[in-house]
């Protein structure tokens, strides 16, 4: 297929090489010209601007750091926009706003264009190893045009149907996980260290316990069911425990906000009456103040 790829950095460089890879006619375009030679030498074409880069292909990926960059490379003079032809495609990969993607959603298609929204799981080392997992949304003819390139670039895809800025709410979200993750694990290890437990001493127990267990997708599927009942472990123990951390952390002079967060959370669900519900029942008091209905 005739591609286009805009955005050379450190995730769009290793997918634009996989594509050249997996046989496609790749024309690159990066903002600092440099990073596109190392993929001259594979047998790209280097375009000098987003919209030469657009001529003429069937499909054009950007990739790129945040809205901004997107604006840029799009509407900005010698954009994607005036360069794609009818009916050819743009992928979206980069992490933007979900604002931005309905306005790119509008802008395609009053110009007759496709556009499907795809930004990727996955760091540099699983771009290069076409390790990342795809989060595709879009018009379905659009959608499965691209579906033999999304699947060139990562392990697997995700489709979530036609509405693209979906793509980008969900990979938001994981975002949002891998950090309130970070966090917990920054509080943890703190707290641990500053009680005179060495990380490494720590990492063995999380590596035996939580690394290579089933406990985050346990969780994640206790949310996704709504099956807080009967109780594995009940919120008000949870209280306690995430009562005992913070004691623990105030006597070890550790700021722990997200556990901070988690007992306030935990309180309010057992004010509520739902101290015997299980303790993944914080997914339920999200829910409820966001205005969801239960199994909706
Ligand atoms: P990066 O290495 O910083 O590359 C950013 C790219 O955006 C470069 O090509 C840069 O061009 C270009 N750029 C920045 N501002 C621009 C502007 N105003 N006009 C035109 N081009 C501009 O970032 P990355 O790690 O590849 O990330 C790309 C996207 O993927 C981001 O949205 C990021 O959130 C997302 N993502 C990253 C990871 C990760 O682990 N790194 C994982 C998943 C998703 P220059 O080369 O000229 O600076």
């Amino acid at each position: 297929m005739k591609l286009g790829f805009i955005g050379l950095g450190n995730m769009g460089l290793p997918m634009a090489k996989n594509l050249l890879a997996a046989g496609h006619e790749v024309t690159v375009w990066n903002r600092s010209p440099a990073k596109a030679e190392p993929l001259r030498e594979k047998g790209a074409r280097v375009a000098g601007t987003p919209a030469e880069a657009a001529r003429g292909a069937e499909v054009v990926f950007t990739m790129l750091a945040d809205d901004r960059a997107v604006e840029a490379a799009v509407f900005g003079s010698d954009g994607l926009h005036a360069g794609l032809g009818k009916g050819a495609v743009h992928v979206s990969s980069s992490t933007i706003s979900v604002a931005l993607s309905e306005r790119l959603t509008q802008a395609h298609a009053s110009a007759g264009q496709g556009y499907v929204s795809a930004p990727v799981f996955g760091r540099p080392d699983a771009a290069d190893a076409k390790q990342l997992w795809v989060v595709a949304a879009g018009a379905k003819a659009d959608v499965e045009r691209s579906r033999p390139l999304l699947e060139a670039v990562g392990r697997g895809l995700t489709v979530l149907g036609e509405k693209a800025s979906a793509a980008n709410v969900v990979k938001l979200s994981g975002n949002f996980l891998i950090a309130s993750m970070m966090e917990a694990l920054g509080e943890a290890f703190a707290l641990t260290r500053k009680s005179g437990v060495e990380a490494k001493v720590f990492m063995e127990v999380f590596q035996s316990v939580f690394a290579r267990g089933p406990i985050f997708e346990r969780y994640a599927q206790l949310i996704a069911d709504e099956k807080y009942s009967p109780a594995g472990f009940p919120m008000r123990l949870g209280l306690k425990d995430v009562g005992l951390v913070l004691e623990a952390a105030r006597g070890a002079q550790v700021p722990m906000p997200l556990g901070s967060l988690l007992h306030d959370q935990y309180l309010g669900g057992v004010a509520q009456g739902h101290g015997d519900l299980d303790w993944s029942a914080l997914g339920a008091l999200v829910a409820e103040r966001a205005g969801l209905k239960r199994g909706s």
